[in-house]
């Protein structure tokens, strides 16, 4: 099983200072993001501390084919009322893909935009047609769509969004999807019935397409359209249905990263360590946000 979680990076120890958070996770992978998430200052990669971070990897037993880059937030592929915005999230995610290909990370998650104010089949062609710009033959890194709750007018919240998407992209083999526990639930989708969502995936787009999956639980419920996480059995979907998600036998060679929300007062604790071990026990427990919080204080 490869599990892991959301972990930083910084711009003094870039890809190292993520390997060493998953270290001390007890991970076996990890995602990160290039930057803060919420914008687009980026530092310069250094090859030294890439080397740095594979020798590390390498040491705890770290699959670099299973670590996920996320892409920041604010890129919106969706919408091109204003093109001179449209094509700064072009020309961003183009960097941000040359970023990742250098580090050698093979899959680069991407929300697929929110269409405000122009009509949902143009926002997908406008998501399709943007990837199409972004991808090349001669670039290792495969982009992940990522299915969203449906806050807003985010697009991609159903199979037949992600596969209208991915029809009209042309590079098919560096085109995927990152399924998120939290925005299935929160989109409409039980996961109770996790194994029929499977058969329906499979029969639209092809279950070999999904690479990676977020594990998280929901603070609302069925179809609520929210899109927020929480801790892994404290939330709506509960320990039971995201521990069948997790060892679901189609997916076993899928990395599953957790994303759900830090602990404590200011929210200063990250709950991965603590998490993880509870999923390898496969046995909920209810004080584990309490004991997060004793360890770290
Ligand atoms: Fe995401
Ligand atoms: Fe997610
Ligand atoms: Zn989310």
């Amino acid at each position: 099983m490869y599990l892991g979680s959301h972990v930083s990076f910084d711009s003094k120890e870039q890809l190292l200072k993520s390997v060493k958070d998953a270290i001390s996770y007890n991970a076996n992978t990890f995602m990160f993001y290039t930057g803060a998430p919420q914008n687009t200052n980026r530092c310069i990669i250094d090859d030294n501390k890439i080397k740095l971070a594979y020798n590390l990897m390498k040491e705890n037993g770290i699959d670099l084919n299973k670590v996920i880059c996320h892409a920041p937030y604010i890129i919106n592929l969706a919408n091109d009322l204003d093109p001179s915005k449209y094509d700064f999230s072009i020309n961003f995610l183009k960097q941000e893909v040359n970023r990742v290909n250098k580090m050698g990370v093979k899959y680069l998650v991407l929300h697929p935009g929110s269409s405000v104010g122009i009509e949902r089949s143009k926002a997908l062609l406008n998501i399709s047609n943007a990837i199409n710009m972004v991808l090349s033959d001669n670039c290792d890194v495969m982009i992940l769509l990522e299915t969203m709750a449906g806050k807003g007018t985010e697009c991609g919240i159903n199979l037949d969004e992600i596969k209208t998407i991915i029809d009209n992209i042309k590079l098919k083999d560096k085109i995927g999807v990152c399924l998120d526990t939290c925005h299935l639930n929160d989109s409409g989708i039980d996961i109770s019935m996790f194994d029929y969502y499977l058969d329906e995936f499979d029969k639209v787009i092809g279950i070999d397409k999904i690479k990676c999956i977020h594990i998280n639980d929901s603070k609302n419920s069925i179809s609520s359209h929210k899109d927020r996480h929480e801790n892994i059995g404290f939330g709506t979907i509960g320990f039971t249905n995201l521990i069948n998600v997790i060892y679901n036998k189609r997916l076993e060679s899928v990395p599953k990263i957790l994303e759900t929300p830090f602990v404590g007062e200011n929210k200063e604790f990250p709950p991965y360590k603590f998490e993880i071990e509870m999923i390898k026990n496969k046995e909920f427990d209810n004080n584990l946000i309490e004991k997060i919080i004793k360890y770290y204080k």
